[in-house]
């Protein structure tokens, strides 16, 4: 049952009472349910033909003595099927964060560890656009938490900030404990986001004009994943961006957790 108030006011603006609806969203929490069961189940079947796929075509690729024009064509192949062992696995994430085992999802991690580890990983990506990718991390950052789901929020951010910079960009990576908080930055030089986007910039499928017209790819799920993950952590995440001018995500994640545990 979800209920909503609001003021009545005569023409003076004096309160002449309350308004009170009682909507049943008995039926919308069904549909929203059989939706995520739906992408899971979907996904799952996908995931498995994929992985055969990417993993046979990676041991084509193996050969030494492969025709060269079948080796461009197999790396668009292997290219591509990476690309939808991605989206599957945005979409998996997108229902299943919250299904995760409290096991999982209370371990002790370190922070900057798993910053660290993002940016090595990230830097093929780097290289291969030209990016100049920098991190400035603390030895480290305990933390309790999913810690895969926290690399995934670390490795969203940075592949983003690679994606949308040009070649001769700068991306720069930061993480250190601020107040009661570990706070993460990723900062860019790229191509930026108007500020009228940001309020919807974490909606699922939600892209800006400037991606699209760029064609660069994307399916505009990485940062509402990343956000439901921050949250679920009890932290948040902000953006500052300028057209042009690059962004700055900062995701902040309260420490109150390990306090607790540690007291
Ligand atoms: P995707 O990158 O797959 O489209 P995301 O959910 O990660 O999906 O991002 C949503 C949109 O936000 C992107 O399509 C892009 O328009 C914008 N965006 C995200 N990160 C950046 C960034 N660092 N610089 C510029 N635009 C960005």
């Amino acid at each position: 049952m979800s209920i909503s108030a609001r003021r009545v006011e005569d023409s003076d603006g004096a309160l002449l009472g309350a308004a009170v609806s009682y909507t049943d969203v008995t039926e919308f929490m069904r549909a929203a349910q059989v939706k995520d069961d739906f992408i899971a189940l979907v996904s799952h079947e996908l995931r498995t033909p994929l992985t055969s796929i990417v993993g046979y075509v990676a041991i084509a690729l193996d050969e030494e003595d492969l025709d060269p024009v079948l080796r461009k064509q197999l790396e668009v192949v292997a290219r591509n099927g990476r690309r939808l062992e991605r989206l599957v696995g945005d979409l998996l994430d997108e229902v299943q964060h919250e299904r995760r085992p409290a096991s999982l999802r209370d371990q002790t991690t370190d922070l900057a560890e798993i910053v660290r580890e993002s940016v090595a990983a990230a830097r093929p990506h780097a290289t291969a656009s030209e990016v100049e990718l920098v991190a400035d991390v603390p030895a480290s950052i305990p933390f309790t938490g999913d810690g895969q789901r926290l690399a995934q929020v670390v490795d969203n951010l940075v592949s983003n900030a690679i994606k949308y910079s040009e070649a001769g960009g700068r991306t720069e990576v930061r993480a250190g404990v601020e107040g009661g908080s570990a706070v993460i930055r990723v900062r860019d030089t790229g191509i930026g986001i108007d500020p009228a986007d940001h309020d919807q910039l974490f909606t699922r499928f939600f892209r800006t004009r400037e991606a699209t017209l760029r064609a660069i790819q994307g399916v505009g799920l990485g940062l509402s994943i990343t956000k439901s993950i921050v949250e679920s952590h009890g932290g948040v995440i902000e953006v500052d961006s300028e057209v042009g001018q690059g962004s700055e995500f900062r995701v902040v994640l309260p420490l109150h957790v390990v306090e607790r545990l540690a007291s």
